[in-house]
């Protein structure tokens, strides 16, 4: 984990605006020298959430809830600490120390990593605007899933065949390794093989709307799995990942409505209907963090799985 010397903390928290930070959640109005908002923690009617910008400091009266900067992204957002540090210096434009972090390297491969996961995340958005991406478009219309929706949560489509991430990213032994690295490459006895093909794309975001892997529908041959999904990396862990996180958390929260759902089709027909609460385990069956995220998110989640007998164990082991 990085480790970060007080002096950078304390020049991230110097350029940080508190009140910004929190007002993106709750509507903050001036009562003397504090701010005053309806507490994002509790329920109530009447505000008793205060800011101070003088000593950048959140405190409620009701809940007792209270801190700072850091303090609210992981309470209000889930993030970790170090998450919540990086998070508020790249806002702030500050350079992330390299020796803060315990490998040097890290931050860097990190970074690299989660700008690959991202040009791949496009690669596929535009097969699936392309010739080869026909059968995928069908299959959406045939769901009936909007132009809007199929653009917003950036489905794609990853051809038939081999060879197509080195078609797009060349052969160089670095680049494939990396691709390994981040679950779109395997080692197959003849070399690396492409681990989506012929699939529709789910691209799945951690909480800081991050692409960290994909999800793929199976769209031809019937015999391979339906859903596929990126394996266990370094950025994606499925026990830790609701699909719909990062795009629905602020509706979740400005509703108080939030369903816990099935599968991507599920979150993405319920935000087609104008519904963008929906989250979803991936494929998996739900877990004991993915429940944390979703009761600090909500303490009333509805759960709403398929009518089926799977569909129903889900919910019972969920309950
Ligand atoms: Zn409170």
């Amino acid at each position: 984990m990085a480790q970060f010397s007080p002096a950078f903390l304390d020049e991230v928290l110097a350029r940080t605006d508190l009140a910004e930070v929190i007002g993106r959640h709750v509507e903050l109005k001036r009562s003397g020298s504090n701010l005053m908002g309806l507490c994002p923690f509790h329920h109530e009617k009447s505000p008793s959430f205060s800011v101070s910008p003088d000593k950048q400091l959140y405190y409620c009266f009701g809940c007792g809830k209270g801190g700072g900067a850091f303090q609210f992204l992981m309470e209000h957002d889930g993030y970790a600490f170090p998450e919540a540090v990086e998070y508020l210096a790249e806002k702030a434009g500050i350079e992330i120390p390299r020796q803060a972090a315990s490998d040097p390297g890290e931050t860097e491969r990190r970074k690299r990593a989660f700008e690959l996961l991202s040009k791949v995340a496009d690669v596929f958005v535009r097969q699936l605007a392309g010739e080869k991406g026909k059968v995928a478009r069908e299959y959406l219309e045939y769901r009936k899933l909007p132009e809007a929706i199929i653009r917003d949560y950036k489905l794609g489509y990853a051809p038939a065949g081999y060879g197509f991430m080195e078609h797009c990213f060349g052969s160089d032994s670095r680049i494939s390794a990396q691709l390994e690295s981040i679950g779109l490459l395997f080692k197959g006895d003849r070399g690396y093989v492409d681990r989506f093909r012929d699939r529709l794309i789910f691209p799945i975001r951690d909480r800081r709307g991050k692409t960290v892997g994909f999800g793929g529908r199976i769209l031809g041959d019937e015999k391979s799995a339906k859903y596929l999904n990126s394996p266990e990396t370094p950025f994606f862990h499925k026990s830790d990942l609701l699909y719909g996180l990062a795009e629905h958390r602020e509706e979740i929260r400005k509703r108080k409505l939030l369903l816990v759902v099935e599968g991507y089709m599920d979150v993405l027909a319920l935000a087609a209907h104008g519904l963008p609460i929906g989250l979803a385990p991936l494929g998996t069956a739900i877990g004991e963090r993915q429940i944390l995220e979703i009761l600090r998110l909500h303490d009333g989640p509805v759960f709403c799985f398929d009518g089926d007998r799977a569909g129903r164990q889900a919910a019972w082991r969920a309950l």
